[in-house]
């Protein structure tokens, strides 16, 4: 009897131990992922190259090389004769280029040192804040963190009360406020006049990629500017325009404060790495090519469509707003190119003529500008296959006709880490080409084809 309690006492007390060295065992390696989450990621020695694959052999490598810290796409394979941008760490370097060579392929370097350029790029905007005149030239001399955004869209506001609403429209996984800017001669009358067709855009869906939400706070300012005059009038008379400066609050803060390259959501994941890739989360397709299951890839689709707050918070916002909504602009960064869907796949959309058509009017218009080149075409033939996409789902499911993804500068000299003194140019080629394509969208309206029954 004394012996069968002994065992059993013996049972349980190791039992315990078990329990509690399971415990801090977990909680150490929680730890040690909440560490390294914790770490300023230095890209000392990085560099990105450009190859242009020529043969089968030479494109099935590239697109074999592991995704990893070491190498990763920045300009993702393709098809053969496209270019393809890869970020390797000096770790890796020697045998990625030797395997580079042995299949025919001649890299060029596009940045010699990625962590260089991150710093110069700081530099670069401070000498450019010292020579501009005024406060709105002054804010787009660097790239903003999330609070001087909203706090300079909150003054914007402010000076045109009659023409300017913010709404918060939802919260990010960290808490963050997501807001739309909504700009139009109508958004504050009363009762409220719902009537206008809308034009969304959005930017910084993708955390690292600095210039798009910086070119929609200069399109929210540009349009605010011009409002005023009375020959521009009609883009807010005849539109209102729904602008997301950033789409993805916690991923953007986190590339100023960790990791310039970070391009994800930040949402907790099941092991050790984190986020979304939330252009591949929209309930579209999702889960088709282009896409990962895996949490520490850049493209990881999420455990179910719309599984990110951001992402459910866009589809809420838009659908709220169906059919109002004529046009639907994602905005990203880089190659310079304005796509439509499918990104799913090969197909195009019945209608795809008119979406060409449309954004052959806003790249001609913005070439005129500074002479910067844009490609049109479908996000799978012009680009690569990319499931779960925004624009997609936009067009799928909301059912709104003109939806694009628009790669912003540059086309690869400097990829994601554009310098600031970009940031104006970018904006005022942008808008010009935006301006072409309202103007296009209400000739449309004004005298629709016919459609044949
Ligand atoms: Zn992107």
């Amino acid at each position: 009897m004394l012996k069968a309690m002994n065992l059993t006492a013996r049972w349980i007390f190791n039992l315990l131990t078990t329990v509690i060295f399971m415990f801090k065992l977990f909680a150490s390696v929680q730890s040690v992922i909440e560490s390294e989450e914790d770490k300023v990621v230095s890209y000392k020695g990085y560099s990105v190259i450009r190859v242009v694959p020529r043969t089968k052999d030479s494109f099935s490598y590239l697109t074999n090389l592991t995704y990893s810290k070491d190498v990763s796409y920045w300009l993702e394979p393709s098809s053969i004769a496209r270019p393809v941008d890869i970020m390797i760490s000096p770790k890796k370097k020697a045998s990625v280029m030797k395997g580079l060579f042995h299949y025919g392929m001649h890299p060029k370097v596009q940045i010699e040192d990625l962590e260089r350029l991150i710093s110069r790029s700081k530099n670069d905007s401070d000498e450019i804040s010292a020579r501009v005149a005024t406060s709105e030239e002054y804010f787009f001399s660097s790239y903003r963190r999330l609070d001087e955004i909203y706090n300079y869209l909150e003054g914007l506001q402010s000076r045109n009360k009659d023409t300017i609403k913010i709404e918060n429209f939802g919260k990010s996984w960290e808490g963050r406020d997501l807001k739309v800017v909504k700009i139009g001669a109508n958004v504050n009358s009363s009762p409220p006049n719902n009537s206008k067709p809308i034009i969304y855009i959005q930017g910084g869906i993708h955390a690292r990629e600095w210039i798009a939400p910086a070119t929609v706070v200069y399109i929210a300012t540009t349009l605010a500017n011009e409002a005023l005059d009375e020959t521009d009038k009609r883009l807010i008379e005849s539109f209102e325009w729904w602008l997301v400066p950033s789409a993805n609050p916690d991923g953007y803060e986190y590339s100023h404060t960790h990791n310039r390259n970070w391009r994800k959501t930040r949402s907790k994941q099941v092991g050790i790495c984190r986020g979304v890739d939330p252009n591949r989360n929209f309930g579209f397709y999702w889960g088709g090519k282009g896409t990962s299951g895996d949490t520490c890839s850049d493209i990881f689709r999420g455990s179910k469509p719309f599984s990110e707050p951001e992402t459910r918070a866009i589809r809420d916002l838009v659908l709220g707003a169906s059919p109002r909504v004529l046009a639907f602009l994602d905005m990203h960064s880089y190659s310079q190119v304005w796509l439509y869907p499918w990104g799913y796949g090969e197909q195009l959309p019945d209608d795809h003529q008119d979406l060409h058509q449309m954004a052959k009017l806003a790249t001609t218009a913005l070439a005129k500008v500074h002479g910067t080149r844009y490609r049109v075409g479908s996000t799978t033939r012009l680009l690569y296959a990319a499931a779960g996409g925004a624009d997609d789902w936009a067009k799928g499911t909301a059912n709104i006709k003109y939806a694009y993804t628009v790669e912003l500068r540059d086309d690869g000299r400097y990829g994601f880490v554009l310098p600031s003194r970009y940031i104006i140019p970018t904006g005022q080629e942008t808008w010009t080409a935006l301006k072409a394509f309202a103007d296009g969208l209400k000739e449309e309206l004004d005298h629709p084809k016919i459609k044949s029954a």
